[in-house]
């Protein structure tokens, strides 16, 4: 008989993990209580539009990244096409190419920041207290007190990891990352081209994936998950992709001791606020990132449309904008983010219109476990957390998912990545 593998919720990092195991002789049931499967990986069509409920339609590392390598092992059909540029920077009301920024650093500061990158290709990355300090303030100690380049780290932070800073440690691995892995790429077709397929990976391999299925409870004696409709389904191995807290809270809070409690109840989320934008007429930036540095709240900018027009009405564009939360008042939040829209894009009102803010906090945060902090292996046997509480260092967003996967793939006995990790 095959090994049974039961995976809650259907986001990215539970399709993955289920692809893997299924193609790897599991018998796999994936479990989502939504209607739709992929949860923040997913399209959302709205007048017309192929926004998304939660990532930008965008990998982060492009092509070349861990996300896009699992794609490849798993043969899926995917298009994902790099940046040109990489980045692009807002900065003193003009747009220009990341690497004109170097102009706005003195001939010492230059120099300092060509070491710190050399030093972090040959990984030679920050210990001890080093690594726990601010990331920002590290840079400081590192290459100068430049305005420029703080502007840009917290502009980086604020879109990659909708936090406005990191552990020296984190960030230094996001850098070497970015070295190693290059920048980001669109997704032809957007986030659902990739959650479909990894289904239809399940699905071939005599998977299912079902829909409208909300697991109540765990118990983890019988190795049996109970699902809100009264089903009882044995599992061998579970994954779980619905968060550590979520899935603690499943299991049953007295099966952990008061230690792994007290870890994971301090554990911090990500949040922020995505802003989609109608604009009239042809692309605007193409296949790139903008870094907004003027801006008081928007950290940058994107537009999946210009790689696949389909994701806007026709005659538009679609823009995607983000910033990470600064303060619980979301009304002031949404006003500031507003203002700078206003400040990127002055013509908006002739031009277009904002057609959807959507909100990631409390249950639907950006990041269920912010950027940098350390998780260590859940402690029951059989049960592993994939998806965004689990990802490794250095990971952004979904890359980070995709290491986590990968960790998780190695303990199954499943693959070996440790040339991945950063
Ligand atoms: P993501 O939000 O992308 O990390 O994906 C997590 C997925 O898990 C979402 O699609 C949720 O709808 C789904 N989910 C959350 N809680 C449960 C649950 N108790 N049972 C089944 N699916 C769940």
């Amino acid at each position: 008989m095959k090994p049974r593998a039961v995976v809650v919720g259907s986001g990215l990092g539970g399709l993955l993990t289920a692809s893997f195991l299924a193609k790897s002789g599991y018998d796999v049931t994936v479990l989502e209580k939504a209607p739709y499967i992929g949860g923040r990986f997913a399209n959302l069509s709205y007048k017309g539009f192929g926004l998304s409920t939660g990532a930008f339609h965008m990998l982060p590392h492009g092509e070349d990244g861990p996300l896009a390598y699992l794609l490849k092992l798993l043969n899926a059909n995917v298009q994902i096409v790099n940046s040109k540029p990489k980045g692009m920077i807002f900065y003193k009301g003009r747009i220009f190419h990341y690497r004109e920024g170097w102009r706005y650093l003195s001939f010492k500061e230059k120099a300092k920041a060509t070491k710190l990158l050399l030093d972090i290709r040959r990984n030679k990355l920050p210990k001890e207290e080093e690594a726990g300090m601010s990331g920002r303030e590290w840079i400081r100690e590192k290459i100068g007190d430049n305005e420029f380049v703080d502007a840009f780290i917290k502009s980086f932070l604020g879109w990659a990891d909708s936090v406005l800073d990191v552990p020296a440690g984190e960030l230094a691995r996001e850098i070497k990352a970015a070295l190693r892995w290059g920048g980001p790429g669109l997704i032809k077709g957007g986030c659902k081209a990739i959650t479909h397929e990894l289904a239809r990976i399940v699905e071939r391999n005599s998977g299912r994936v079902t829909t409208g299925k909300r697991v109540v409870e765990v118990d983890v004696d019988s190795k049996k998950v109970i699902t809100a409709d009264g089903d009882k389904l044995s599992y061998d191995v579970l994954i779980s992709n619905i968060g550590i807290k979520e899935t603690v809270e499943l299991i049953g809070r007295e099966n952990f001791d008061r230690d792994y409690l007290k870890r994971v109840d301090s554990l911090r989320p990500s949040e922020g606020i995505k802003y989609n934008l109608a604009l009239r007429g042809k692309p605007r930036i193409g296949n790139t990132v903008v870094f907004t540095l003027d801006t008081e709240r928007i950290n940058g900018y994107n537009e999946p449309s210009s790689l696949s027009p389909e994701l806007a009405k026709d005659g538009y564009t679609l823009i995607m904008l983000h910033h990470a939360l600064q303060s619980r008042n979301i009304k002031t939040e949404r006003r500031k983010g507003i203002e700078d829209i206003y400040e990127i894009f002055p013509d908006l009102d002739e031009e277009g219109e904002i057609l959807l803010i959507q909100t990631y906090l409390d249950g639907n945060p950006v990041n269920r476990v912010a950027s940098g902090q350390v998780v260590e292996d859940f402690p029951i046997s059989d049960v592993y957390v994939v998806g965004d509480a689990y990802k490794l260092p250095g990971g952004i967003e979904v890359e980070g998912i995709a290491l986590g996967v990968m960790r998780t793939l190695e303990k199954l006995d499943l693959g070996s990545f440790s040339e991945w990790y950063l």
